[in-house]
């Protein structure tokens, strides 16, 4: 469920037309909507109620400040992948003591960060990591708390890009040297051993593969326990899949919750989620201006002022999202057939490929619907194009949460190297 809905023959954010955001920002641009970031965390929240459950927010989803700040406000934690995320979720509010780190490359400094800050959990990816994270704890006179990140060798997620559990992916240590490393952090000085972590990949639709890695989970939780681990807390990842299409009928957060219930009960655990896509996916849009069209021998193609710079998703993943133009069209109006294309140099640069939408003229506006997750954050400034902004709906009130930087910022990082401008 989001608030984006045609009223009055425009479509709308919440109670702000988008044909008037679109005119003040300029487009490209992202557009946010808090009432439905605000209900899909209660969603969850309510989901869980009973259980003993920290929901840590991906902040790799969307990490602008203006929605961890609103995800915040909703008693959310954070799960974080950087030095940079950990920075951004503590100042939009996010207590420490409820932020998770997740990422099988994190720097000695990074870690350094995060003990200082006090975060309540290292998600540790491989024995070199352990073993890194142990010298950092031990200098800084502290102990980190450690969950070790397995890989169940489980096939899920929505694309091969997207799916991060089976063997052979990069993430989580092999399922078989678990047991080994998790002996190995009982020995080593400034590791507290915590918990068990598992992440299987993304917009994952269906449970079944979901609940065979958690069951996966449980077992070896209580192998540890045997062994004489204290694991108090198990973390299960973020995800569960959101509808990018009217058909698409992903697994509802409660379904998802009272299987996660049934899986770990009894265990007497603290359940760590890290949803991400499930709370911002379709809590924010992407707003774009026809430019022109373009005859073709095969599907003339619409070409639009935004780029796979600002919204990389089909060019990465092949990743479906819906365009809807601004202004309803009427019952009767003509459809025609695009590929509708970016300014981008680059083939790739094609966000649907033989699509059919209503007729569309240069300077009709268009939204990228389910771009809140997977969008922003993803954006560059390839084509030296300026970093696309993002605004913020509260009801019938909007901010600009990013704005668009001008020429001068962006070569404000740059210079010509000294040989070239020093005289002789
Ligand atoms: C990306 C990621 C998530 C969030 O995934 P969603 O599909 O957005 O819910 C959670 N945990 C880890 C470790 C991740 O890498």
């Amino acid at each position: 469920m989001h608030h984006f809905t045609y009223q009055d023959g425009c479509l709308h954010c919440e109670g702000v037309n988008l044909e008037q955001i679109a005119d003040e920002v300029g487009t490209p641009c992202y557009v946010y909507s808090s009432a439905t970031l605000v209900r899909h965390a209660r969603v969850i929240a309510s989901a869980f109620e009973g259980q003993d459950c920290l929901i840590a927010y991906s902040v790799k989803s969307n990490g602008n400040l203006g929605v961890l700040s609103t995800l915040a406000q909703e008693g959310c934690g954070a799960d974080v992948v950087s030095g940079g995320e950990l920075q951004r979720a503590m100042r939009a509010g996010i207590p420490a003591d409820r932020i998770v780190f997740s990422g099988v490359g994190k720097t000695a400094e990074e870690m350094r960060l995060a003990l200082q800050a006090g975060i309540h959990q290292f998600n540790v990816e491989s024995a070199a990591e352990l073993r890194r994270l142990s010298e950092v704890a031990t200098m800084l006179g502290t102990d980190a708390p450690v969950a070790i990140r397995v890989n169940p060798d489980v096939a899920a997620g929505g694309h091969p890009n997207i799916s991060t559990g089976k063997k052979g992916d990069k993430f989580g240590v092999p399922w078989s040297d678990a047991e080994d490393l998790y002996a190995e952090a009982a020995t080593l000085p400034g590791i507290k051993v915590v918990g068990v972590d598992v992440h299987i990949g993304s917009q994952i639709g269906d449970l079944v593969p979901m609940r065979a890695a958690f069951e996966k989970v449980v077992g070896l939780t209580k192998r540890l326990r045997d062994a004489g681990h204290e694991i108090s807390r198990i973390d299960l990842g973020g995800g569960l899949g959101i509808p990018y299409k009217e058909d698409d009928a992903p697994a509802p957060p409660s379904d998802y919750a009272a299987m996660i219930a049934d899986v770990t009960q009894d265990l007497g655990v603290q359940v760590i989620l890290e949803p991400g896509r499930v709370i911002t996916g379709n809590a924010g849009v992407m707003l774009s201006t026809v430019l022109y069209e373009k005859a073709a021998p095969e599907t003339d193609f619409l070409i639009i002022d935004a780029g796979m710079n600002d919204l990389m998703r089909p060019a990465l993943y092949d990743a479906h999202h819906d365009i809807l133009p601004i202004k309803q069209a009427g019952a009767g109006a003509e459809r025609k057939t695009y590929d509708v294309v970016g300014p981008i140099c680059e083939s790739t640069d094609k966000f649907a490929k033989a699509r059919e939408l209503t007729a569309l003229r240069p300077g009709q506006r268009i939204a990228f619907m389910s771009a809140g997750a997977y969008g922003a954050v993803l954006s560059s400034t390839y084509n030296a194009r300026p970093l696309v902004p993002e605004v913020l709906v509260n009801g019938s009130s909007f901010d600009v949460v990013r704005r668009r930087p001008e020429f001068e910022e962006m070569i404000a990082l740059e210079k010509v190297p000294d040989w070239l401008t020093q005289k002789a």
